[in-house]
């Protein structure tokens, strides 16, 4: 993947430094227990005044490798603010952040001194280095004399293990105003690594949760959205829990925006200009290794190994895409079947298409696990005559097939799918609505965590559907050595925070056999 540079993160040591250069010699050092990294003085320079507790977002990790994890949080005593800036005055602030093996921080492994910077809107990526793998950690900033919430994360396996386990949950579709996060309470009990986010973590549309009142335009607007989002106190349990790895969908942006392509026509200056805010806010709020945004060009997509076990594989679907077969007729949706006008037209570019094919032959993991935003192995929605969603995989069938046959190289593939506001799994043919044809992978759709369910049955015409169900929830994957296994996790009722979820159905897919299996 794409190494960030050290440099763009303020980090411990490069902050220190910094305090040297500019101490006037009363910092108090606090030793640690363990020295894997240089100490730094916890003193903090940098305080402008803040009006209360400024952690009200909670905390939160990401992106973790073997030996290093993204750190979160955001100073934000005022975090509803109208203006974005969460009630933060327009001044450098330094936290310090500490990890360690206990939530009483007994034995701290490595501290630092970092400084959220008024132009990210003081948000905080530290990255925590020389982790041991495979290990469990917590983590907490302290700026002036407030303490955020302890966060708990854990590193990923070393290239060289051989891990017997790896477990994941996977989120979507969490519109604020249609429901609960019910979905994220049960989350966090769940005995999974990381959280596989695949897209829709805001929605554009307003809501009397989701300010501000209009759909967002402006970076302003973006931060504002996502602080009420955040402020949600089961997400932001999740997120204190687990390691997230976030990829995103339409809604972070515009309803189906492809590339600088919408369907309210606005032109393609203007949809940049949409988007460089929207992916900065996204930034900044999520747990992310990527560097900060500056513009509306901001390469995503990243790969995960879990030892030799598994690799992840976090797509992007749509700032790459290219514009869907209806719209160059001058559609305003994009459900409907436009085949004689599917030439061939790229979902990913071309970029991050040689960045797939040369992850995926170049993998050696037991399984090739692939976070994918929206649907690859054809849905056919119509009644009468086949209809399909053309702003996804089927309306790209050359670059489908261009997927697959990478996807087809790899040891034991498997999709993971988010976007259509049902769960479902699929068989993923080569040649789609082809039953003769082989099948590469197995799909698993992962219900929404929020977002409205689209209940209609889509059997009569997707013969390569396995299973629909129509529920709020998420999907837990388990991945061992000789199988996946994943389970779908449904709630009563979305509506209540507090519903109970069951296990609607599971699925295993056994190593070498590409077709999945019904747990009898
Ligand atoms: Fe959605
Ligand atoms: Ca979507």
């Amino acid at each position: 993947m794409r190494q960030i540079s050290r440099r763009e993160f303020i980090g411990g040591a490069a902050a220190a430094a910094v305090l040297a250069a500019c101490s006037s010699g009363d910092d108090t050092s606090v030793p640690t227990t363990t020295s894997t990294r240089a100490l730094v003085p916890t003193t903090t320079r940098r305080a402008a005044a803040m009006s209360g507790d400024p952690f009200g977002l909670g905390v939160a990790s990401g992106d973790p490798q073997a030996e290093s994890v993204i750190l979160w949080a955001r100073l934000a005593p005022d975090p509803l603010a109208d203006d974005g800036r969460g009630g933060m005055p327009a001044d450098p602030v330094d936290v310090t952040w500490e990890v360690g093996t206990d939530d009483r921080f007994n034995k701290v492994v490595t501290r630092g001194v970092t400084t959220a910077e008024p132009d990210v809107g003081h948000s905080l990526h530290v990255e925590a280095e020389a982790l041991e793998p495979a290990t469990d950690y917590f983590y907490r900033f302290t700026v002036q004399e407030w303490t955020s919430p302890v966060g708990r994360t854990r590193t990923l396996a070393a290239a060289s293990d051989m891990p017997e386990r790896f477990a994941l949950a996977i989120a979507n579709c969490q519109m604020l105003d249609t429901g609960r996060y019910g979905a994220y309470r049960h989350m966090v009990d769940e005995d999974v690594d990381l959280v596989m986010h695949l897209g829709d973590y805001i929605y554009e549309y307003p809501g009397p949760r989701a300010l501000p009142a209009r759909v967002p335009e402006s970076l302003a607007d973006f931060r504002l959205r996502y602080a009420c989002y955040r402020a949600d106190p089961d997400l932001q349990a999740a997120h204190a829990r687990f390691p997230f790895v976030c990829t995103w969908d339409d809604h972070e942006v515009l309803n189906n925006y492809m590339g600088d392509n919408v369907l309210d026509g606005r032109p393609p200056e203007q949809v940049r200009e949409l988007r460089a805010a929207a992916y900065r806010a996204w930034w900044e709020y999520i747990p992310v290794r990527v560097p900060a945004p500056e513009s509306a060009d901001v390469p995503i997509y990243r790969h995960i190994d879990i030892g030799d076990l598994a690799r992840l594989y976090m797509l992007d679907t749509r700032q790459h895409a290219d514009e869907p077969p209806c719209r160059d007729g001058g559609a305003t949706e994009d459900f409907g079947n436009c085949a004689a006008r599917v030439a061939d037209r790229s979902l990913l570019g071309a970029d991050q298409e040689q960045w797939f094919s040369e992850a995926a032959s170049a993998s050696a993991a037991r399984w090739n696990v692939v976070g994918n935003p929206v649907a690859l192995s054809g849905i056919d929605g119509g009644t009468d005559v086949s209809a399909y969603y053309l702003d996804s995989w089927d309306g790209f069938p050359e670059a489908r097939l261009r997927l697959l046959d990478a996807l087809a190289g790899t040891h034991n593939p498997v999709i993971l799918t988010g976007d259509y506001h049902a769960g479902m799994v699929l068989d993923a043919h080569r040649r789609p609505f082809e039953p003769a044809s082989d099948i590469v992978a197995t799909e698993f759709l992962s219900p929404p965590i929020s977002s409205a369910l689209f209940p209609a049955d889509v059997s009569a015409r997707t013969p390569q559907l396995r299973q629909q169900i129509n529920a709020h929830g998420y999907l837990t994957v388990t991945v061992e050595r000789d199988q996946l296994t994943a389970a779908f996790r449904v709630l009563e009722d979305v509506a209540d925070a507090d519903s109970a979820v069951r296990t609607e159905a599971t699925w295993h897919v056994n190593a070498g056999m590409p077709r999945a299996v019904a747990r009898s």
